[in-house]
């Protein structure tokens, strides 16, 4: 017997699914009634879809499949963050973090799984880089998420930051998929302001995303203003050398006029000069910027050690005194490997 082989439903837009409805000599209306079912109401299975007749709900069975994720583990840690290790329907595994403060909670949520670049610091790197998210897959972090936010903070999710496993713009026409889906009324309506991309800074793309006129907003991960040492510790930089990136970056800001926020951890002798601090400024100059000083976390070997205080406070006066803003970034759930750059499957 002919087997046929099933659809994943939720790769389809509404009009494909209200298409296939009229294939089938049905209503056009079942297809906005499905689609709300898969995406308003996280639907997992279409024996769920109690508003639909049983034979329209075998009909989807023997066509299609509804993929989802699992939240395979949670941890929660003393400061409140909460790490999900999140099963994808072929059974690789990505991670997604809950960020709360007082007023807030943030989702942090991966893009792929492993990462195609090869950022020295970063746990993430050390994966293979297997395959990149479904918009679905992007989605569903997001709802795992505020469902929890919901269950343990009794507030929905407010903020999203692309800053999980993978580079996102690696993977751009997805990301720009699930947060079409999360901003839209039919998703999670979410303002896109309330969204970062974070990116380790692809040029092409950057140029691309201003093109597209996304409305959410951009963060870079900088680490250096000064090719030579970011090369050493983010290598794909000899390819996107921080000419092209800052290019493409005035491109983003003419068009957007939208700030760019940098993020960027200073390392014991590696990027705590005062040459290094002035050559941040001389980089951001060129268009409102903020610098994010992040609390790093060292990974397994400790070959990367936060920088002293001392260095710090230089960056920061550094920053100030050129009217650049500056926050200072305390890492949050470092006891169970989900601040950033420590993500990396352990929990698997
Ligand atoms: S820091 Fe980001 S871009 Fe760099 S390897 Fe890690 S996940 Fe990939």
């Amino acid at each position: 017997m002919e087997t046929i082989k099933k659809k994943d439903i939720r790769a389809l837009t509404k009009e494909q699914i209200r298409a296939f409805f009229v294939a089938q000599g049905d209503k056009a209306f079942r297809g906005n009634q499905v689609y709300e079912w898969l995406w308003q109401k996280g639907a997992h299975s279409f024996e769920a879809m109690t508003n639909l007749s049983k034979e329209t709900r075998h009909q989807l069975d023997t066509n299609f499949v509804i993929n989802h994720i699992k939240v395979d583990q949670m941890q929660r840690s003393s400061d409140g963050t909460i790490k999900n290790a999140v099963q994808l329907h072929d059974g690789l595994i990505v991670e997604s973090v809950l960020i709360p403060t007082k007023t807030r909670t943030t989702a942090c949520v991966s893009s792929q799984v492993g990462c195609s670049l090869d950022c020295r610091f970063c746990a993430t790197s050390r994966l293979k880089r297997m395959r990149n998210l479904n918009p679905d897959e992007i989605y569903d972090q997001v709802v795992a998420i505020d469902n929890e936010s919901r269950l343990y903070f009794d507030r929905k999710l407010s903020n999203i930051v692309f800053m999980g496993m993978g580079e996102p713009l690696m993977n751009y026409n997805n990301v720009l998929k699930a947060i079409d889906k999360i901003t839209s009324p039919e998703g999670l309506a979410m303002s896109p302001k309330r969204i970062i991309v974070s990116t380790s800074g692809v040029p092409k793309m950057i140029k691309k995303m201003a093109d597209d006129e996304v409305k959410f907003k951009l963060a870079v991960s900088l680490h250096s203003a000064i090719d030579e040492i970011r090369t050493s510790i983010m290598p794909f930089n000899a390819t996107f050398p921080l000419k092209d990136l800052r290019e493409a970056l005035q491109y983003w800001y003419s068009k957007t006029k939208s700030r760019i926020t940098y993020e960027y951890v200073v390392w014991d002798g590696i990027n705590d000069t005062q040459n290094d601090a002035n050559a941040l400024v001389e980089f951001c100059r060129f268009a409102p910027s903020k610098v994010n000083l992040i609390e790093y976390n060292p990974i397994d070997d400790g070959e990367f050690q936060q920088a002293s205080n001392k260095a710090i406070d230089m960056y920061v006066t550094t920053l100030e005194r050129s009217g650049i803003t500056v926050t200072v970034r305390r890492s949050r759930g470092k006891d169970i490997d989900a601040a950033c750059g420590q993500l990396a499957n352990k929990s698997n």
